[in-house]
């Protein structure tokens, strides 16, 4: 039995690390031929977090970590004029640690290198394999729509040689079933400072890729699947949904999550608006303001995470509220005791699994949209930053599985999403038989199948591991593979 080694390049930042871990158990838990290494670079700013770390290299000997030295990261104001860009530069300065962590601690080893798996910001370290002779995956954390959009910027650019502008017509976008109006593209498409061109090449570099590895699966997104095909771009396998590492790695607070499940349990099945943001997403005061007054008009019970900007220009996570009754409408906690309760960070896929919930008001980051059409929760769409406005327009308009309440919201606009627009998006996704509930519901069904034995999903894992293991010895020929 041939046996290969593969190394994973995550992008510092709990959200790449946690998935692309994902991932790694994933494949080792279907095909016991691999062993992984991955290379840890540490976060630019927060200190290191090695829970999760600690916590795989302890369940699972099969993973190997190793921790790359400290670099230089860019200047600060970098990242606030584009965030892209600086974690591209940032990882990019990782370049020869980690050219040099994989010739002196896996190409010395016994077990022949089958590739390096990078992570989608991480397009650099292709140049890495190909110096070393080796494939490259990469492990897209985004959508298929999307990276159908990452691979349209080059061939874009090459035609208009500038970047996107909110007066522009609809973009035609081929993994998109409607073209895409510029409210609802990603900020970084109209970024002047260096986050669109950074994407551009991001983009130009997946082609040079062996494959690309999506956390999705090919009947949510059939449309973006068959987009792909003969156009010269890499094989791609959707091996997805993929949910839930965090949820098994021991989590920092289990008293708040205790309280949060056991409130839960005594509200009426389907009957809870869950609320909650993602990792960065937090409101000033005047929003948690609308929102709680919008949650209250609903009339219906809600979970809200509620979180507010981070004191440091959102360079740290967002802080919970704490002083909520100074910060909420008066009176507002006193009416709605026993009905809504309002939390920090959540549990939020146990949250989803829980039968009350019937419905969840989403950022729209792509692991949310997998683990709520896991669970059949529908989503009312609130997109804050990266790519979320795409996914917003995605799941409302082309896939017709959420409800509208804002696609072209972007954080840190100044714009109040307001209290009436939150009331009728709520009583809207709440509705009990609603024809968007009836279509999450079938969805759920599919992405389960997808994932077991005969599922889509399940043999594209299996052709991705046949070509890693064909490709240890024989080079990579490009076609592409569902
Ligand atoms: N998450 C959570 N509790 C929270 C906020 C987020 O468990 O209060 C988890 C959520 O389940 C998801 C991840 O964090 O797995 C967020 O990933 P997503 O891609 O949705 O958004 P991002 O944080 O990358 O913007």
């Amino acid at each position: 039995m041939k046996r290969a080694e593969l190394v994973f390049i995550p992008t510092p930042g709990m959200g790449h690390l946690a998935s692309t871990l994902a991932f790694a158990k994933h494949l080792l838990d279907r095909d016991d031929r691999f062993s992984i290494t991955v290379l840890v670079m540490n976060p630019a700013f927060a200190p290191t977090n090695h829970s999760l770390v600690q916590f795989i290299a302890a369940s699972d000997t099969r993973v190997r970590f190793i921790h790359l030295p400290q670099v230089d990261p860019p200047p600060k104001e970098l990242f606030f004029k584009s965030v892209e860009k600086f974690i591209t530069e940032y990882v990019e300065n990782y370049r020869s640690h980690v050219k040099e962590a994989i010739i002196n601690h896996v190409l010395s080893a016994s077990l022949p290198l089958a590739g390096l798996v990078v992570d989608l910001f991480c397009s650099s370290m292709i140049d890495v394999a190909h110096e070393l002779g080796v494939p490259s995956y990469v492990f897209f954390t985004a959508n298929a729509a999307f990276f159908g959009f990452m691979l349209y910027l080059p061939t874009r650019h090459d035609q208009v040689g500038i970047e996107f502008r909110e007066t522009d017509p609809e973009s035609v976008i081929p993994s998109y079933v409607n073209p895409v109006p510029p409210g609802a593209l990603s900020s970084f498409a109209l970024n002047k400072e260096g986050g669109y061109i950074c994407n551009v090449n991001h983009g130009r570099k997946y082609k040079e890729a062996d494959g690309i590895i999506i956390n999705t699966f090919s009947e949510l997104e059939s449309h973006a699947a068959s987009s792909f095909f003969n156009d010269g771009t890499p094989p791609v396998y959707t091996v997805g949904p993929m949910i839930d590492l965090k949820g098994k790695a021991p989590s920092g607070d289990n008293q708040a999550k205790h309280e949060i499940m056991k409130w839960l349990d005594d509200q009426p099945p389907s009957s809870v608006v869950f609320l909650c943001f993602g990792s960065r997403g937090s409101f000033g005061e005047p929003q948690l303001k609308e929102t709680a007054l919008g949650l209250e008009r609903s009339g219906h019970r809600f979970l809200w995470s509620a979180r507010l900007p981070s004191r440091d220009d959102g360079l740290a996570k967002p802080t919970d509220a704490e002083n909520l009754e100074e910060i909420l409408p008066p009176g507002f906690l006193e009416r709605t005791r026993g009905i809504g309760m309002i939390c920090g960070w959540a549990p939020q896929v146990e949250v989803l699994a829980h039968k009350a919930i019937g419905g969840f008001v989403s950022h729209c980051g792509w692991n949310s949209i997998l683990e709520s059409l896991w669970h059949g929760v529908p989503i009312a769409t609130w997109p804050l930053y990266a790519e979320q406005q795409t996914n917003a327009f995605q799941m409302v308009r082309d896939l017709g599985l959420a409800v509208e309440l804002k696609i072209n919201y972007r954080l840190g606009s100044g714009v109040l999403v307001m209290a009436e627009e939150i009331e009728n998006a709520v009583k809207c996704l709440m509705e009990a038989d609603s024809e968007v509930r009836k279509r999450v519901k079938e969805m759920s069904e599919k992405s389960r199948q997808a994932v077991i034995e005969g599922g889509s999903s399940y043999a594209s894992l299996g052709r991705l591991i046949e070509a890693m293991i064909a490709n240890v010895t024989v080079p990579a020929r490009k076609s592409n593979m569902w």
